[in-house]
């Protein structure tokens, strides 16, 4: 079987252009739809994160705030935070990571109004996922439920696999399928057989951030497989976790790195601005 791409540009432009036209129609009522964007320090890659997320916003018809210190203490940054929960005018919060490290970011995104927490990484947001009532679902894990849906995966009964139990994608993607009823493994670094895991998955997620870990030889015939390791090598190229041409001889569908996930994470953000104002003030 050769598997059909999972073009997560194309999808994510769609999604795009969907919140647009919500965020059009909510202008059309006086809701300017805004998102502050705080970026502390100067580390490049969150530089490069935040003018991307600020350029797609503003495409979306989304308002941005922009906050940019390039040194501030955790008190300084909390009473920033607490500022824009108590404005009125500000949909979504988000507070780019990693932080630096004189700062704890578990404190300063458990300050962020719940209401707000677009980025859905505020305890509140985790807690009512994992009670099957999402408010804010975390972008890149709500992104990676997108493509499944858009690619036709069955997940009601499925055996899904899922590589990585990090607080940003590994778990937050377990609570999601099996919230859509799949039968979930969650698979770490102490895992005694990947491999062996992996070949039992009708849906394989890997978020691990190792450059292709998972062998394509792994993969079950007809298989679903997102790939959300970004990992860049040493001559500049981006692979992910899984490899790709490999498993791509047996899968059903798969993500490509990069054009996958990568673009439904910004999307997403997107989506949940939008509806975080037409919660507030829709
Ligand atoms: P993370 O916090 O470092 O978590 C990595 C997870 O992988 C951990 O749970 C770790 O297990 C597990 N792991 C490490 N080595 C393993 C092995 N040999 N076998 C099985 N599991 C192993 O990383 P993350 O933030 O979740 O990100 C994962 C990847 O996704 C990275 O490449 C990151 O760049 C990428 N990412 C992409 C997007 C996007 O928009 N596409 C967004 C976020 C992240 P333990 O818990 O036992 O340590």
């Amino acid at each position: 079987m050769i598997a059909e791409l999972i073009d997560g540009k194309a999808v994510a432009a769609r999604l795009r252009a969907d919140v647009a036209a919500q965020a059009a129609s909510l202008r059309a009522r006086d809701i300017a739809p805004l998102l502050a964007v705080v970026l502390v320090g100067d580390d490049p890659a969150s530089q490069v994160y935040v003018r991307s997320k600020t350029k797609a916003a503003r495409e979306a018809n989304i308002d941005i705030r922009d906050l940019k210190y390039a040194a501030i203490t955790q008190s300084e940054l909390l009473e920033v935070v607490r500022d824009l929960n108590g404005d009125p005018q500000v949909d979504g919060i988000l507070v780019q990571l990693p932080l630096p490290p004189n700062i704890d970011s578990e404190v300063i995104i458990r300050a962020i109004d719940p209401d707000k927490d677009v980025d859905g990484l505020h305890p509140v947001s985790l807690g009512l996922l994992a009670q099957g009532k999402p408010v804010f679902v975390p972008c890149t894990p709500k992104g990676c439920m997108r493509l499944l849906r858009d690619a036709g995966a069955e997940l009601a009964g499925a055996r899904a696999v899922v590589l990585g139990r990090s607080l940003l994608v590994g778990k937050p993607i377990a609570l999601l399928l099996q919230n859509a009823n799949a039968t979930v493994t969650m698979c770490h670094s102490k895992t005694r057989d990947l491999a062996d895991e992996v070949r039992r998955a009708d849906v394989v997620v890997a978020a691990i951030g190792k450059p292709e870990l998972v062998k394509g030889d792994w993969i079950k015939d007809g298989a679903y497989v997102i790939d959300v390791g970004i990992n860049r090598t040493d001559a500049g190229k981006l692979l992910g976790d899984v490899e790709y041409t490999s498993a791509a001889q047996r899968a059903r569908a798969i993500t490509p790195v990069p054009g996958g996930v990568g673009p439904m994470t910004i999307a997403c953000l997107l989506e949940n601005t939008v509806e975080a104002a037409r919660r507030r003030r829709g």
